[in-house]
């Protein structure tokens, strides 16, 4: 069977499970529960929120008739919340593994992982995801579990032999992934690849083909070289502008990998709408204490403009994670990873990204103790945090994205990895209630998608949270979840774990 025909196929049976589900779901009454919207300044107590086929039908301060068949949820005490977004994921990558490996062992843990997935990040309340790069496939096999967030997704567009092309071997890279930007600046050192139409791969013609894909966003990537490295080629302004308005023509929004000072100002000089990761490689200035001013006048540009930025302060911790010797003794890890995948991080090939990163005899114990140094060869999550914390006293809206997994570390787990963004966004000074935002309205009004999600007010998709705490007032509360409503489906959170199976 052709690729289209299985996708097609694929397509249509996750449309009968979602049938199933709402035609299934009873409607839901939940009673007397204290509602935290983000809309509304204070929490409002007392609330009645009626749920029907999917959606919420009704919020009120008076009681509401039960309907007949519906399920009645005694919500006293209790915290009912918007389900939160994650709005920087990858769901095409099975956390830890290698990539590409014939082995059969490796490959009956990476679809235990997949089966997993949609659920560790329930199980953490994120009940939308947006998948920033994929392989449609896997978005594919995302949406075919029974329960799984609601999942949206950008289309990469790359140019030639850039990041993160340059990480898949020279001879199969172009023809492996054809939504690439031929850039005539570079033409020289990275010319069409043989056999290519050039009308194929101009910005216009890919923005095109993403389009029909049915993305909400492109991403285009400017990355030069991790660190102090700079040979990666990149996108030229003109280029850029031509993606900018192309996306604009087709109602996508343009996000753009950058983390970097100089490759961040290409961005904002193109006027993106949303920047995928914190300023945290500072270039000449990686030495400096406090906030220099060319960094702040950079912020100050991203927050005059309007432009959505991610801190991912994860990505860095998630690398040198994995040199804590404790990291799989943590309890929440047998809730969000498969027993059996579990196992096998803890042997010696499940170590081969962490030797890579960090070479064949690494001394974790000392670089552990000197984590801080280690931290600072990797331009450190710590500027991040400075970044996004000056942001924040711009009045910048704070957003939620944890970027998981950003590397093949098994430090960045589905769900568990978005909590520990949000734990990094209090470590950097970030209020509980700009958290809160940032998850639920926030995120949603950055990816277009506030007429479903957000908050809870009549006609939003019912993803919802029932906590046994309160998020404004302890973080840990997302970790209280006593039910994960989707689309109006109320799951027990116990249910949604690794181990409960
Ligand atoms: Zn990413």
């Amino acid at each position: 069977m052709n690729r289209p025909i299985i996708r097609a196929l694929a397509a249509s049976f996750t449309l009968l499970f979602a049938c199933d589900a709402s035609a299934a779901a009873a409607p839901l009454l939940i009673e007397n529960v204290t509602l935290l919207s983000p809309e509304q300044a204070q929490p409002l107590g007392n609330r009645y929120v009626l749920v029907r086929d999917g959606r919420i039908a009704a919020v009120s301060d008076k009681a509401i008739p039960l309907p007949a068949g519906a399920q009645r949820m005694d919500g006293t005490g209790k915290y009912l919340t918007p389900g939160l977004t994650d709005a920087h994921v990858h769901v095409s990558d099975a956390v830890g593994l290698p990539f590409g490996s014939s082995d059969p062992d490796l490959a009956a843990l990476e679809k235990e992982f997949f089966a997993q997935q949609p659920r560790s990040y329930l199980y953490f309340g994120v009940t939308q995801v947006l998948d920033t790069a994929n392989r449609p496939d896997r978005v594919t096999v995302f949406e075919a579990q029974k329960q799984h967030p609601d999942i949206y997704r950008c289309g990469i567009a790359p140019v030639v032999d850039g990041y993160p092309l340059v990480f898949v071997d020279k001879a199969i890279r172009h023809t492996f992934f054809n939504d690439y930007i031929f850039e005539p600046a570079n033409a020289r050192e990275h010319p069409l690849p043989a056999g290519a139409n050039a009308a194929e791969h101009t910005p216009e013609a890919v923005v095109d083909r993403i389009a029909k894909s049915g993305a909400l966003c492109v991403k285009v990537t400017l990355e030069d070289g991790f660190g102090d490295a700079t040979d990666w080629p990149v996108m030229s302004a003109e280029t850029l502008r031509r993606v900018r308005v192309a996306t604009k023509k087709h109602g996508l929004f343009l996000a753009v990998h950058a983390n970097a000072l100089d490759m961040q100002r290409i961005a904002v000089d193109g006027n993106v709408d949303l920047i995928l990761h914190g300023v945290w490689n500072w270039n000449q200035l990686n030495d400096s204490q406090g906030m220099p001013k060319v960094i702040a006048d950079h912020l100050r540009s991203v927050h005059d403009r309007k432009i959505g930025y991610q801190a991912t302060l994860r990505v860095i911790p998630g690398v040198t994670d994995m040199l804590d010797p404790r990291l799989l003794d943590d309890p929440v890890f047998a809730k969000v990873v498969p027993p059996r995948l579990l196992a096998w991080y803890r042997t010696e090939p499940a170590q081969w990204f962490k030797r890579q990163i960090f070479g064949p005899n690494i001394d974790a114990a000392a670089v552990v103790a000197g984590q801080r140094a280690a931290n600072e060869h990797w331009a450190t999550s710590e500027k991040g945090m400075r970044a996004l914390r000056h942001l924040y006293e711009l009045g910048q809206p704070m957003l939620l994205g944890s970027d998981t997994p950003s590397a093949p570390t098994y430090g960045n787990q589905p769900g568990y990895d978005t909590y520990k963004e949000m734990q990094l966004m209090v470590q950097a000074g970030i209020p509980l209630s700009a958290i809160f935002a940032a998850g639920t309205i926030n995120n949603a009004w950055q990816l277009g998608l506030q007429k479903d999600y957000g908050t809870i007010e009549q006609g939003k998709i019912a993803n919802m949270l029932l906590l046994d705490a309160n998020p404004l007032a302890s973080l840990d509360a997302w970790t209280r979840i006593d039910k994960v409503i989707l689309r109006g489906e109320a799951i027990d959170r116990e249910s949604l774990a690794a181990d409960a199976r």
